[in-house]
């Protein structure tokens, strides 16, 4: 499954219904991907996707909005295994310059815009967002990660793009990647806010779902974690507590101890992987994880000073202490 691919499959499919909305959308595809070439036998334009419906898209909107017939050519990719390059061409005859001042992407005076077109009708902004992501856009597929970026030549087109995204209340940040500008959003809320407003209703479905599924599987793994985080210590505290018991009754056997911690002590014995609250259920009458842990403390205390008095003892064997 390839996610971005998918998502664009679907967009492709879509055709505004409004003419200003075609022609706000053929403006991004041709804004973001093509290249306008300057020859001897006049000014040559070409747009490359690498995606059949996208391609089959921009020739639809050409017929539709400017009346005018292209082409596409397909090259293949053999390096790395790419996918193949589908290159919009405009016929010789075609009346390149007209065209790209219709689509509002040069000026009267034949200047390229850096930005996204400033009368951008507010119907239109959806349409151009659409045509800019299926011209430029990719989409991580959200069981690896929450990640879209849009790239083009310039900052200033991404920070406009980000300025007509922010009306659109999706978040977005600018930035440069080896040197290429980039913009993206890694926030899996804005991502679905994002194909939601350029119409992938099956996309964010998709997203959606995968969403769900790995917050829970992010939610169980905390709580497995901290289970087994939970267990360890208590294992950990537990090893300590019969090493501690083990001593006392080497020495000095339970029957020396008081009923209730000789009782909490066999129950350690018997039950060396027992929470304090578990230990506490087994006496009887039971006792209270606080009431358990106290006498631990105590049998703690014991097992210390056992500890003390022989290594005092073994410092006056071997001649040394404060005795002498
Ligand atoms: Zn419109």
């Amino acid at each position: 499954m390839n996610f971005s691919l998918d998502t664009k499959n679907e967009l492709a499919r879509l055709i505004p219904s409004r003419p200003c909305c075609r022609r706000a959308e053929l403006s991004a595809l041709i804004r973001m991907a093509g290249v306008l070439h300057l020859g001897r036998r006049g000014p040559g334009l070409t747009v490359a996707v690498e995606n059949a419906a996208v391609a089959r898209l921009i020739l639809i909107l050409l017929r539709l909005t400017c009346d005018q017939d292209a082409e596409v050519v397909i090259r293949r990719r053999r390096r790395l295994r790419k996918n193949n390059v589908y290159t919009v061409e405009l016929p010789p005859e075609a009346r390149v310059f007209d065209l790209l001042r219709f689509l509002g992407i040069l000026n009267a005076r034949d200047g390229l815009l850096a930005t996204v077109p400033p009368d951008l009708k507010r119907c239109c902004r959806k349409a151009y967002l659409r045509g800019a992501f299926l011209a430029r856009g990719s989409i991580t597929d959200p069981e690896r990660g929450y990640h879209l970026e849009l790239a083009a030549d310039t900052l200033e087109l991404l920070a406009s793009l980000q300025d007509l995204l922010a009306r659109s209340d999706v978040a977005c940040h600018c930035s440069e990647r080896k040197g290429e500008p980039v913009l993206y959003c890694k926030e899996a809320d804005q991502i679905a806010r994002f194909l939601g407003l350029i119409g992938a209703s099956a996309a964010v479905l998709a997203f959606e779902n995968v969403r769900v599924r790995r917050d829970v599987r992010n939610r169980v793994n905390r709580l497995v974690n901290a289970e087994a985080a939970n267990l360890e210590k208590i294992a950990g505290a537990a090893a300590m507590q019969l090493e501690d018991i083990e001593l006392i009754r080497s020495r000095l056997g339970f029957r020396h101890l008081p009923r209730s911690l000789r009782e909490v002590a066999e129950a350690r014995m018997a039950h060396p992987e027992a929470s304090l609250r578990e230990l506490g259920e087994l006496l009887s009458p039971p006792v209270s994880k606080s009431g358990v842990s106290y006498r631990m403390g105590r049998l703690a205390e014991l097992a210390a000073r056992l500890r003390s008095e022989s290594y005092a003892k073994q410092g006056r064997n071997h001649g040394e202490g404060k005795q002498i």
